[in-house]
């Protein structure tokens, strides 16, 4: 779709709703679609642009919206926003009109059964790119072939109260909470954004001027972040402050400075025998959530040297879990012989824990690009496999998306979060698929033995082994964590099955 079709008004880059509404027609409200909307038809698996294309009036309207096709024509009249807008998007990928007026709207369950099918990927990856420029926009961020990569635009402004920083996001990508970590320290009275953009990583950072009492931030028309600081006291800044080394820099993530902020232990639940959530509520005025794949280190304050990967937890997994910005939830297995678990057992609650800010390059475009997704957990590898998981059942509708998990661990006392991945099968029978595999099961167990090996992956998967796929290179993820011998033992089976590398995402800490 072209730029000049939905380009943003002026007063959008300020948080202006854009979106206008019109009256709509008696029995035409949300409520009347909620009773009125279609039952739902068969899903396909692959709809091309060209089809999608061919359904663009009003009697017989198509449009696409995150990859998924929707079939609209009952909901023209329903649109809050009018026929007129409703139908700009009519026979096209309209994802990006649709982020530009109202990204926050759960098109996925309003819409959902309306659904036709998954948009094929085959023209978008197939064909020869534009040379420049050439972006698709789909939900959580772009693909390019030559796109580089657009550094944010910084502006701040003030009122008696508040300080309000503006970070404006020149990427087509869905501006999702966890791409945005803010830590202010009292002691220095210093502020540190990180706004994670794909692989890079746009950082401010100033020492202020003035005293604050709280930080908060919004995200607006998914392109502006407005963060807001209180001020202690009411008079103006003559500025914000005098700006740290690496302000308004754009790095690779991989490259940032190893900022690490003080965190308390709030909750210590056991989940089995030797494995338990860590609950760390964060200093006050650090807001930090980590994006889906990607971990956090911690580290004991006394010994800075013992420092250890782990991954959160998603709410959406287990209630047990508190990731929401003030708080971080780490699922960590004790080793009573291990130099970092043995110690960090030892930590009393309200103890202090350094924590540092997410690290890690997984890229959520490629869970949001297959439809097929196989997950190979060992252990307490299952951990960046949650967030996968929460993200295409939960997060997403994703009802034409396969999702299977094979969960290795020694016994049946060491299955972390067994209830809790369960009732997720059972709820999602059609796209989510367990199987659990132990090396060191009681006779009593009579689900699948062993480790990991060609044979059993060719017996639970049988799918996966190219011969018996038709599915393209980028419909598949297979992605592997555990211990390393595992997570290297799995992509070497798994190209002797001659799965392209491509597809193939070993998480390695
Ligand atoms: P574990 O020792 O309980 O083993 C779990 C299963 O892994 C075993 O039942 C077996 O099936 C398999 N396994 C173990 N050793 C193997 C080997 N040599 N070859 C093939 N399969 C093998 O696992 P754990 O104690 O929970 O350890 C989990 C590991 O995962 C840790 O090393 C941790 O660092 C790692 N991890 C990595 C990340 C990451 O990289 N992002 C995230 C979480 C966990």
């Amino acid at each position: 779709m072209s730029k000049s079709r939905n380009s943003l008004s002026p007063n959008s880059a300020r948080g202006i709703d854009t979106a206008k509404k019109v009256p709509l027609a008696p029995g035409r409200s949300l409520m009347d679609w909620i009773r009125n909307a279609p039952k739902r038809s068969p899903r396909r698996s692959s709809i091309s642009e060209d089809e999608l294309a061919q359904h663009n009036t009003e009697q017989d309207c198509w449009l696409a919206v995150r990859d998924i096709v929707y079939d609209v024509t009952a909901y023209v009249a329903y649109h809050p926003g009018g026929r007129d807008q409703i139908m700009r998007g009519a026979g096209i990928d309209a994802t990006e009109l649709f982020n530009e007026y109202h990204p926050w709207v759960n098109v996925e369950n309003m819409l959902k059964t309306c659904v036709v099918g998954r948009l094929s990927m085959t023209k978008k990856f197939k064909m020869p790119l534009a040379p420049v420029l050439q972006t698709l926009s789909v939900n959580g961020g772009i693909v390019s072939t030559s796109a580089p990569l657009e550094k944010p635009f910084f502006d701040w402004m003030q009122d008696d109260n508040y300080v309000y920083l503006f970070v404006t996001i020149n990427q087509e990508m869905l501006l999702r909470k966890e791409y945005v970590t803010i830590i202010h320290s009292n002691d220095t009275n210093e502020i540190k954004v990180y706004v994670y953009i794909k692989s890079h990583c746009f950082f401010l950072g100033f020492k202020l001027s003035g005293q604050i009492i709280s930080v908060n931030f919004d995200i607006e028309n998914n392109k502006n972040i407005k963060i807001s600081l209180e001020k202690k006291e009411k008079s103006a800044w003559k500025k914000i402050g005098a700006a740290l080394s690496d302000n308004k820099s754009f790095t690779k993530v991989q490259a940032l400075p190893k900022l690490k902020f003080p965190t308390y232990l709030e909750e210590k639940t056991q989940l089995t025998h030797d494995s338990f959530l860590f609950t760390f509520r964060h200093a006050k005025n650090a807001i930090l959530r980590v994006p889906i794949g990607r971990h956090v280190h911690i580290l004991l304050p006394n010994n800075q040297s013992l420092i250890r990967p782990y991954t959160p937890v998603p709410k959406a997994v287990t209630s047990r879990s508190k990731n929401d910005g003030t708080q971080t939830t780490l699922l960590i297995k004790v080793y009573q012989d291990g130099m970092f678990t043995s110690k960090l057992s030892e930590v009393k609650i309200g103890d202090k824990i350094l924590m540092s800010i997410p690290e890690g390059a997984f890229d959520l475009q490629k869970v949001q690009d297959a439809v097929s997704i196989t997950l190979f957990a060992a252990g307490t590898g299952i951990t960046p496999m949650l967030g996968i998981i929460q993200h295409c059942l939960i997060e997403q509708f994703l009802e034409i998306r396969k999702l299977r998990l094979i969960f290795f661990n020694k016994t049946e006392n060491d299955m972390m979060l067994k209830e809790d991945l369960e009732k997720l099968a059972v709820k999602f029978p059609n796209n989510f698929k367990i199987t659990h595999v132990l090396s060191a099961s009681s006779s009593s167990w009579n689900g699948k033995t062993g480790r990991i090996s060609e044979n059993l992956v060719r017996e639970i998967v049988p799918q996966i082994v190219v011969e018996n796929d038709d599915l393209a290179d980028d419909e598949k993820l297979l992605c592997a964590c555990g211990p390393k011998p595992f997570t290297d033992l799995t992509v070497q089976i798994l190209k002797r099955l001659n799965v392209s590398e491509s597809c193939i995402y070993p998480f390695s800490g």
